[in-house]
């Protein structure tokens, strides 16, 4: 029987600021049947798109990606923030809540024409994985899916992806 991953989603008001309500992920990762139907969903949704590499944002990005690029037995390439990458980088903004920040991906992490599934744990206003596809982008790769375990609706991340077909494990 399939797990309701919702029980899994821990809700921390007010954190890291006041207002703010913190959807963890830390429950769902804790739990290996939970974890593994997340990660199943994925592979599932991925698996008749012929994806050839999966990449994710630092950091939580990697835990919903690396076990789906495993399963699927192909490679996976972190966005990462500044300073993590040692070899030559091309880098991407977006914007925060105040001001900016950037991602970015070793120069050669995609090759031209490869299809990509591109993942994170959240989606909230998007700008996150709009910097990470313009990343893929840029090195000439082809974004075939992105998958997330939850969107925060009222943000409306998905406006940002329209022209991209997306995987939303649970709505909040
Ligand atoms: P966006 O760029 O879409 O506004 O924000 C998404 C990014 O912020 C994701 O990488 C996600 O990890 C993080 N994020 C935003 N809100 C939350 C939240 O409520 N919980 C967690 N775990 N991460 C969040």
């Amino acid at each position: 029987m399939a797990l309701d991953l919702t029980k899994y989603i821990a809700t921390v008001p007010d954190y890291p600021e006041k207002g703010i309500m913190f959807r963890d992920i830390s429950p769902l990762m804790g739990d290996g049947a939970a974890y593994h139907q997340a990660t199943d969903t994925i592979v599932n949704y991925a698996r008749d798109k012929q994806v050839d590499m999966v990449v994710g944002p630092e950091s939580r990005g990697f835990i919903v990606g690396c076990p789906v690029a495993y399963e699927l037995g192909i490679g996976f390439a972190p966005a990462r923030k500044k300073g993590k990458l040692p070899r030559k980088t091309i880098k991407a903004d977006y914007a925060l809540e105040y001001g900016t920040a950037s991602l970015y991906m070793h120069e050669d992490a995609i090759k031209p024409g490869q299809r990509v599934l591109v993942t994170d744990d959240i989606l909230a206003t998007g700008g996150t994985i709009e910097a990470t596809i313009k990343l893929v982008e840029q090195l000439g790769g082809v974004v075939v899916g992105c998958a997330f375990l939850l969107q925060l609706k009222d943000l409306h991340g998905l406006d940002k992806l329209k022209d991209y077909d997306t995987l939303v494990l649970m709505d909040y």
